[in-house]
């Protein structure tokens, strides 16, 4: 079966980090019996910089026609003044709701080897492995009507509108749910249904869901609880599913326990598989073109996008372990620099990768 990938490299260190990536899946396709087709297009501020849009028509197009996207990062300083509608990242919203990604999952999983990296103790966060699941196009980010009103007397009043319908907590409750059962099968809907009306709904949806997924665990918890939790004993949660802004929030903060941004995927999804991968990080441009950015976060996109899209979970795996061997041999980026690591650049951890997974074939 062929796959059709679609790569966007976007700004500062994008580039160095997807060419890691073009790497892996050119791996994949010759030795792993892949059909894999590779097309590149144009997002974020090198868009602006060729099309005058962040998002071009083109890119749209071709994004609707791939099996699964690959994302490195977009913005920059350079691209700080333009207006809102023409900034970089405007260009990844829009990407994500012309496609109707609205299941954002993003792991924090530590590898034992970076567990000094982590600024919690050892004991707290060794084989730390949690997903987060936030949805991704509702709730307040996007609620109508919001805006800032000036009120009689002169006084500025802002605003925004926290909203879900049941029919958008019930398609993340199952990308939760499916989530939670290709995993530890415990799954844990973080709300404020003490406070919001909108968590009480969110709460009862879950509920409900639940009753389609007897052999996963449900439990609810208040988010200013799950924030305190996450840092105190966050090995006790499996999956965690969440509204957008609570997620937001949350997914940082997880991701810190782990050390560094430059080792965390992400994948964004739809109901049917289809889905962007990308490192969590940004654009970098403090390090940009100095082969000194970490590629796995980039690399651990691609096996996410084997077992989500692509159905290749066994090499999804494989990938895994490899940057497990990797890290064991002391390889290390200037981010996850530890006192006995050695130190390499970027290209140079993007090939020792592909070299562990060509062992473990
Ligand atoms: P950032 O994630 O780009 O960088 C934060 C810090 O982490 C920097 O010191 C950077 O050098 C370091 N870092 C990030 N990725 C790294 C990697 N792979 N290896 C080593 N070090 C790494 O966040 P920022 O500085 O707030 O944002 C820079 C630009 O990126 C901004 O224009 C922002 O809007 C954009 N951004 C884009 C995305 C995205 O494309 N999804 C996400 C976040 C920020």
């Amino acid at each position: 079966m062929s796959h059709k990938i679609l790569v966007l490299p976007g700004d500062g260190i994008g580039p160095e980090i997807v060419q890691q990536g073009l790497k892996l899946l050119a791996c994949l396709s010759e030795d792993f019996s892949l059909d894999i087709h590779v097309e590149q297009a144009l997002l974020g501020g090198v868009a602006v910089d060729e099309c005058g849009v962040p998002l071009p028509d083109a890119t749209l197009e071709q994004a609707r026609a791939a099996d699964a996207i690959l994302l490195g990062a977009v913005g920059g300083p350079k691209y700080d003044d333009l207006p809102r509608e023409q900034r970089p990242e405007r260009g990844l919203l829009a990407l994500r709701s012309e496609l109707n990604l609205f299941a954002n999952l993003r792991p924090a999983l530590l590898y034992p080897q970076l567990a000094a990296a982590s600024t919690l103790k050892d004991e707290v966060v060794a084989g730390l492995d949690i997903m987060i699941v936030r949805e991704l196009t509702g709730g307040i980010y996007f609620g109508q009507p919001r805006g800032v009103e000036t009120l009689t007397g002169g006084e500025r009043r802002g605003f925004n509108t926290l909203e879900y319908r049941e029919s958008e907590i019930e398609r993340i409750g199952h990308s939760a749910f499916v989530t939670a059962q290709r995993r530890n099968r415990r799954l844990c809907s973080v709300d404020k249904a003490n406070v919001l009306e909108v968590s009480e709904l969110w709460r009862e949806t879950m509920q409900r869901v639940a009753a389609d997924y007897p052999d996963v665990e449900l439990t609810h918890m208040y988010v200013d609880n799950a924030a305190m939790q996450l840092v105190r004993a966050p090995k006790q949660f499996d999956v965690i599913v969440t509204t957008n802004m609570f997620g937001d929030i949350l997914s940082d903060c997880a991701a810190m326990l782990t050390g560094s941004i430059g080792m965390l995927p992400s994948a964004s999804l739809d109901g049917r598989n289809k889905g962007l991968y990308e490192p969590i990080h940004g654009s970098a441009p403090d390090i940009a073109g100095r082969d000194e950015a970490n590629p796995l976060a980039t690399l651990l996109s691609i096996a996410m996008l084997l077992r989500y899209s692509l159905g290749q979970a066994e090499i999804a795996d494989r990938i895994e372990a490899a940057v497990g061997d990797v890290l064991q041999t002391g390889c290390r980026t200037a981010d996850i620099q530890t006192a006995d690591g050695r130190l390499v650049g970027t290209e140079a951890m993007g090939d020792a990768v592909i070299a562990a997974l060509r062992e473990r074939q």
